[in-house]
């Protein structure tokens, strides 16, 4: 990694956000303009992120299956909204083998039309409902403005496509798996997310209703990081998608589909993340600590040394790295580990060896307060209750920022000023055109209508008339 200082956050959020990524060695720009590289720290975030994501829906009924990458380019155009929200971003094969194909390809940018023609397929009789599938998978959309992480030609996500014999029964699972969304952005993320349903303008393309979980970042704007979308029978009547019911009718089936993606690796860099480079959560922490010996010559090695590889057995529950090189010294190792967010740091030197004790210094609280010196005996059990106070002392901080930066406008003239740095939280009648006014004046835009709603009516704060739902306006990512 490179030791050149990044700029501060509040020096330029975007600078900062970019060369992090480089420099923690997350992720790279790939040949291809607007495609990313995961490089293996970045891919470990995930991987955490998909286990304990999959953890989630394998408990709540869901089994994971492989769809193609190509569709047709007929299926898009079977659902009208779908193929207009996706148009202008489609990549399309159209030769194959060196033969110009009959019909152009599609490179995914979602799966519900190739889901669906294979659920028209495999679903006969209510018995056959509901089908409960997960994909994990990467898709394609040609954005014109990238950023690493959170806006790539190519991304991997995982999508639910669920298919349901009632209306109630799929608007059960959109809401349920917007739950899960916030119980893993909460407590595996220390990501404060704001559970809520998406205007009629900002829902995806197809879809009756779309909800979302929006988290706000160290520059105050949200990030949309994960949405689930009740879909009635939109695709299951472009695909016939039908079954014979309990009266052995003939019905079109219920689904939704949902979705979070690497983009949750860019919520954790800008929630957590401070001028010294990374701050990751815990309990999705590549590495969770990492033990640094501390020696000068040949004799202090060869007495730090066994008591760092017995103390590495000790740890052996956690996800542990050993910085062993010799090149750097022990202060390279401590910033590069704070420049890759590390939760614990554990130093030994000669004398923590001579009084039975190690250091802990603690990354989301650096300096002398974080610091501690703590007998080895026990260390497992200290170093496990330690992260999981640095995982809940993260949330908090996190809310705590959300919260001083969330205001109430009292009119519009407020609202135009409170979005230029924070989130404003205000009544709003539900019409594109209110919306679209704050939009073009502000660049804001409404993020969700809150799925906790204060009770009672007032007025749209844009045109003054009844308004009976609080919404978000901020700008976003
Ligand atoms: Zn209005």
């Amino acid at each position: 990694m490179s030791n050149e200082k990044l700029p501060t956050r509040s020096e330029n959020f975007a600078e900062w956000y970019n060369q992090l990524v480089l420099k923690a060695e997350l992720a790279d720009y790939a040949p291809v303009r607007g495609c990313m590289v995961v490089r293996p720290y970045g891919w470990a975030i995930w991987e955490n992120i998909q286990s304990a994501l999959d953890r989630r829906f394998k408990a709540t009924g869901h089994v994971n299956a492989a769809f193609p990458l190509f569709i047709p380019m007929s299926f898009l155009e079977k659902e009208k909204e779908h193929v207009e929200g996706f148009a202008p971003e489609l990549a399309i094969v159209t030769i194959g083998g060196g033969q110009k194909l009959e019909e152009p390809l599609v490179v995914r940018p979602t799966s519900e039309t190739v889901i669906g023609s294979m659920y028209s397929k495999w679903v006969k009789s209510y018995r056959d409902l509901p089908i409960l599938i997960n994909q994990w998978g990467n898709v394609v959309r040609w954005e014109m403005r990238t950023k690493l992480f959170l806006r790539t030609l190519e991304f991997y996500w995982q999508e639910g496509h669920t298919a349901h014999s009632t209306a109630k029964e799929a608007e059960e699972e959109t809401q349920r798996m917007l739950e899960v969304y916030t119980d893993f952005a909460i407590n595996e993320g220390a990501v404060p997310v704001v559970p809520g349903r998406k205007s009629e303008t900002e829902k995806f393309a197809g879809a009756i209703n779309s909800y979302t979980i929006e988290a706000m970042m160290g520059d105050t704007r949200a990030l949309q990081s994960g949405t689930s979308h009740f879909l009635g029978q939109n695709f299951a009547k472009a695909f016939d998608i039908q079954f014979l019911d309990w009266n052995n009718e003939q019905q079109f089936a219920w689904t939704t589909s949902w979705g979070l993606s690497t983009r949750f690796v860019g919520a954790i860099i800008m929630t957590h993340g401070d001028d010294k480079g990374l701050v990751l959560p815990p309990r999705l922490a590549p590495i969770q600590a990492v033990i640094i010996p501390i020696f000068k010559n040949d004799a202090e090695k060869s007495l730090v040394m066994p008591v760092v590889e017995e103390v590495k057995k000790q740890l052996s529950e956690f996800r542990i790295h050993v910085d062993q090189r010799e090149e750097v010294t022990p202060g390279y190792k401590f910033n590069d580990w704070e420049l890759r967010g590390v939760p614990l740091r554990i130093e030994i030197g000669p004398k923590d060896v001579e009084k039975g004790s190690v250091a802990l210094a603690r990354r989301d609280m650096p300096g002398k307060e974080g610091k501690s010196f703590v007998p080895r005996e026990q260390l497992a059990k200290l170093v496990g209750e330690m992260l999981v106070t640095i995982q809940s002392a993260m949330y908090n901080k996190a809310l705590a920022f959300r919260n001083a930066n969330t205001h109430e406008p009292k009119d519009y003239a407020e609202l135009t000023t409170i979005v230029q740095n924070g989130w404003a939280l205000t009544w709003w009648c539900g019409s594109k055109a209110c919306e679209a006014k704050v939009k073009e004046e502000t660049k804001a835009s409404t993020r969700c209508i809150p799925t906790e709603q204060p009770g009672g009516e007032g007025t749209c704060i844009v045109c003054g008339s009844h308004a009976k739902e609080k919404v978000i306006f901020a700008r976003s990512y």
